[in-house]
């Protein structure tokens, strides 16, 4: 019956369009010429809200090179968010044990800072919660100073990382359900917050390859995507209480398995259907480096901001960038504010990548791609829009 009525106003459409044959040809010029002459460039505000950068937060030594860089390179290309990786390269006054040995201070984040209200970019610093407590054989500075949150205390970090390796260890996580790890992270939060003067904050939370652990004596036998899920909601409140919002990456919230996205780009720990438990204000950092999965549909038809992340595929990174120009051109009305931007990532050090990026270094490894590379390229696009 649906499909039958369905198939009448097909019909009723396509009557309704071959009328149009039936005005006259000199309204119709008329009307062609007002549209030829109403056609007025979209503003890139329109067509691309959010226009990113995200990388590691400079030291104190090459911090002049990256505030030059900011006004120089990111500025002129219309770069208006700007993630910095901060994590323990800070001197938290909160919590002063948890600063790495080498870290920035307060006047170097100031000066960060005014570079950015110059230049009308809004800076978002992250700190990793929850997954990335390690890297390789270094364990970060929360795990070393409260051991008491590891997650996998059993697990022994090597002397030498291997990937893969016989505990799956990858980064270490924190345990969620550990009654002070919050009234030790928060003030960590609140004051990477004030010092950057900011709105908002980015988590991390991606690659959480320990989670609900069965020999956890809090986590064991929980559900993993509530445990994920739960975690974001805390977070997310904590930042709400002082009118900040949360961005996360998202790949815990894709199926990896069904999807074939596999266990980095999306998860395969059971974490997925978090995406229906978490709040709907959170903003998602959907990184695909290999191909331009389409999967901001999926999240922004589950009411969630998102924003696509490519790494060091200049190509890639174009067909990303013209998918979500599509995706917010082809969208109803509800669903296209939910289609937030694209953002340029980099892994690596900021000083190995300025150096990369101002000798314009060249990579064989990769087929010739790079960060720097990418950035050029996806931004020469940017711009052209
Ligand atoms: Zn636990």
């Amino acid at each position: 019956m649906n499909e039958q009525s369905s198939h009448f106003h097909l019909i009723n459409n396509s009557v309704m369009k071959k009328n149009w044959f039936l005005i006259p040809a000199a309204i119709i010029t008329i009307i062609s010429c007002k549209t030829t002459t109403s056609v007025q460039k979209e503003p890139l505000e329109n067509l691309l809200p959010v226009r990113g950068f995200c990388i590691a937060a400079p030291t104190s030594r090459n911090l002049d090179s990256f505030v030059t860089f900011i006004n120089q390179e990111l500025a002129p290309r219309q770069v208006n968010t700007l993630i910095l990786r901060v994590d323990f390269n800070y001197q938290y006054e909160s919590r002063p044990e948890l600063r790495d040995t080498v870290a920035l201070s307060k006047e170097d984040i100031k000066k960060i800072v005014a570079a950015c209200k110059t230049n009308k970019i809004r800076v978002i610093p992250q700190v990793n919660l929850l997954g990335h407590q390690s890297w390789a054989s270094h364990t970060n500075m929360l795990l070393v100073k409260y051991p008491q949150f590891d997650e996998t205390p059993w697990v022994v970090m090597p002397a030498k990382y291997k990937w893969p390796n016989d505990d799956g260890l990858y980064c270490k996580s924190y345990c969620p359900l550990h009654p002070d790890v919050h009234s030790v992270i928060f003030p960590l939060i609140d004051e990477i917050c004030e010092v950057f003067e900011t709105d908002a904050f980015h988590a991390g939370m991606d690659e959480v390859f320990y989670l609900g652990e069965d020999k956890c004596p809090r986590c064991g036998g929980k559900n993993k995507a509530e445990l994920f899920a739960n975690e974001v909601k805390a977070i997310r409140d904590h930042l709400a209480s002082s009118k900040r919002e949360l961005w996360i990456w998202g790949d815990r919230l894709i199926d990896g398995k069904t999807t074939g996205i596999g266990m980095w780009e999306g998860s395969h720990n059971n974490t997925h259907t978090a995406v229906d438990m978490i709040p709907k204000d959170v903003v998602i950092c959907d990184w695909h480096y290999e191909r331009a999965d389409k999967t901001p549909v999926y999240f922004a038809m589950k009411g969630l901001r998102v924003i696509t992340c490519p790494w060091r595929n200049p190509s890639i990174a174009v067909v990303q960038m013209n998918d979500m120009i599509k995706f917010r051109k082809e969208s109803t009305k509800e669903m296209k504010p939910y289609f937030y931007g694209m953002m340029q990532t980099v892994w690596s050090g900021s000083s190995q990548f300025l150096k990369g990026y101002y000798t314009d270094k060249k990579d064989t490894t990769n087929g010739g791609n790079t960060q720097w590379g990418s950035f050029r390229g996806l931004y020469k696009e940017i711009n052209k829009l």
